[in-house]
Formats: C-alpha cells, structure tokens, sequence
C-alpha cells in the first residue's frame, strides 16, 4: 500500500467509524418523566374547564399530571364561594385528590371600581390610592379568614389597575396600599400576603412623569435616568415581611425585562413563580426556564404555578397536560 492508498483507506474507516458513531447517537434516550415533582397550578389556566361535568374527576385528573399544589382563582368576596362551590366543598374536592391548596388570588373591588366605564357613560371617577386604605384593610379581613379555613399559605393579588400608576408619587401609594393589605392579612390570619406582576409593573416612571413608559430604549429616551421602574418602586417602599413578590416570568418578559435579573437582583423579594410560556410550556423556546428554575431554588424556594392564557379555549387540559409532561420531563425541575 503506498501512502496515498493508506490515507484513502484510513480517511474511509473514519468515515465509517463516524457513522456508526451517529447511528448509535440517533437512537434518543426515552425521556424520564417524573410525576414527583413539587409542580403547582395556577388554577385560573383551566377556565370553564375546571368545572365541567364533575369537579372531583377534574382535579384527579390534574393530579395524575405530577401536580401537587394549587393557587387558586375565581374566589367571590361577597358569596364566599371558589368557582361555583362553597369554600368547604372546594376543599374537599382538592383534599379527596391529595392536591394542597397553597395560594389563591384576590383582587380588592375598590381598586377596580370606577376604572371601567360602559360606551356613553360618564367618565368614570376612581378613587385615589390614598383613600383607599380603610376600605381595603375591611376587605381583606374576611377574605383573610376564609382563606385560612382552606389552609392557605398565601394571599396574592394579582394586579393593579391599568393606566392609574403614572409617577413615583402613585407607585409609592399603591405600595402603601400592598403594605397595608399585608399587614391585614398577616394579623387576622397569619398567611403571607403577595403581589403578582404583569408587564404594565415593568414600564418605567419618574417622580413628574405623566404616563409609565415600557421598554428600556424608549423609557430611557423618554424619561432619562431618573426613572424608576414600577416593581422597583414597590419592592423598595414594602416591608418584606408583609409583601412577598411572585414574579410571572413570562409578563417580566412581556416586559422587556430578564426574569433570571430579577431573581438574582431582587433573591430576597421573590418567593413564588409564574411558568408560563406563550401557551404551552416550553414550546415557543423563548423562556430560558433552565435558568430561571436554577435560580429560583438556588434562592431556597418551592412554589410555582403552570398557568397557560386563552382559558375559553376548550384545549386547557390538553396543553397542561403537554406542560407538565415538559416539566416532568425536564431535569431541572425538581
Ligand atoms: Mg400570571
């Protein structure tokens, strides 16, 4: 064999060394799942489904996905009801399928009140923050003891209203509002009060500002470097013994901004998460949910909620189903 012919012969041997090499790499490894995980839901993802035929049926089927712990949507202050059920029977349900209820959202009425206003109606007049601070501190007393029958570890709301926080001043007032409500919480019931997110928490105000601006570039050019953005505001002007923040990280995204930022910037305020995605978990590739898992227990946390938009759809089960099969299937949920 001369050298040419050696070399040919050894460049072919490579080649197929090569390809059995990439044979026997193409065979994937059958994903693990783990249906015990600590994976939670944010019940508000199933909509209309959630009771559809029978309650008890529903939630075992939730729990055969893996998931063990709820926050609850859809409590009525002045019924004192979840969904279509007393508060007892919703218990039952959930405890008759070893799911744990965890948290629940609750949105004060007054913050609302006055915001909406029918086509040809007056403009609506809504009351400002700071005079508000009696009433809310009577609403959360009930909803408090409610919530500690059910066995609730947490009382998040899950929003503020759109368009009212324009400045310093009225972010600083609506974290008063968030301190008060926890302060309430805590002393009638001993559960955790929280705020939830959006992407309006993530624009931007100034202490003259007119209107939040979302989006560093804008915000930036609009506003100078001044500006203070909104979440900011209510975690530097809330005692963290009474506020605890449970960041949606896929809203925090929405929001031009990095969930994994927050949780490294902001490890003391966030105790809870949001997963979601832009609808079924994991699927669009734009959540770095590898990170932002890594970082939320680094930070010695458990709890978070799946929680999947379009509730009308007729398809929630299916894609929390699809969802949790990700979680489930990805290592670095534990
Ligand atoms: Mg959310």
């Amino acid at each position: 064999m001369n050298r040419r012919n050696f070399l040919k012969g050894a460049s072919l041997l490579s080649l197929g060394a090569l390809a059995a090499c990439q044979t026997k790499e193409a065979v994937p490894a059958e994903p693990v799942i783990n249906t015990n995980k600590g994976l939670g839901l944010q019940t508000y993802t199933l909509g209309p489904e959630l009771y559809a035929g029978n309650l008890s049926d529903n939630l075992a089927r939730i729990r055969k996905m893996g998931i063990k712990n709820l926050e609850l949507a859809g409590y009525n202050a002045s019924s004192h009801t979840i969904g279509q059920l007393s508060l007892e029977d919703f218990k039952k349900a959930a405890e008759d399928n070893d799911l744990k209820i965890v948290s629940s959202h609750v949105t004060p009425d007054v913050l609302m009140a006055g915001l909406f206003s029918r086509p040809g109606a007056p403009a609506p007049k809504p009351k400002a923050f700071k005079d508000m601070v009696d009433e809310i501190k009577e609403f959360w007393k009930p909803v408090a003891e409610d919530h500690a029958k059910l066995g609730c570890e947490y009382l998040v709301q899950p929003m503020m209203p759109p368009m009212r926080v324009t400045n310093i001043g009225f972010a600083k007032d609506f974290a008063n509002l968030l301190n008060v409500s926890g302060e309430t919480v805590k002393a009638t019931s001993g559960i955790q009060f929280g705020y939830h997110n959006h992407n309006m928490e993530m624009a931007k105000v100034t202490e003259t500002s007119t209107a939040a601006v979302l989006g560093d570039l804008f915000s930036g050019m609009a506003l100078g470097q001044d500006a203070k953005i909104i979440e900011d505001v209510y975690m530097d002007n809330t005692d963290p013994a009474n506020v605890i923040f449970e960041l949606d990280v896929y809203w925090t995204v929405m929001g031009q901004q990095d969930p994994v930022a927050w949780l490294t910037r902001r490890a003391d305020r966030i105790k809870m998460l949001h997963i979601k995605d832009f609808m079924v978990l994991g699927a669009s590739g734009a959540m770095n949910f590898k990170n932002i898992f890594e970082k939320f227990y680094a930070n010695g946390n458990k709890y978070f909620f799946i929680e999947i938009e379009d509730t009308n759809s007729g398809k929630q089960f299916e894609r929390l189903e699809q969802s949790a099969l990700f979680l489930n299937t990805s290592d670095f949920v534990i």
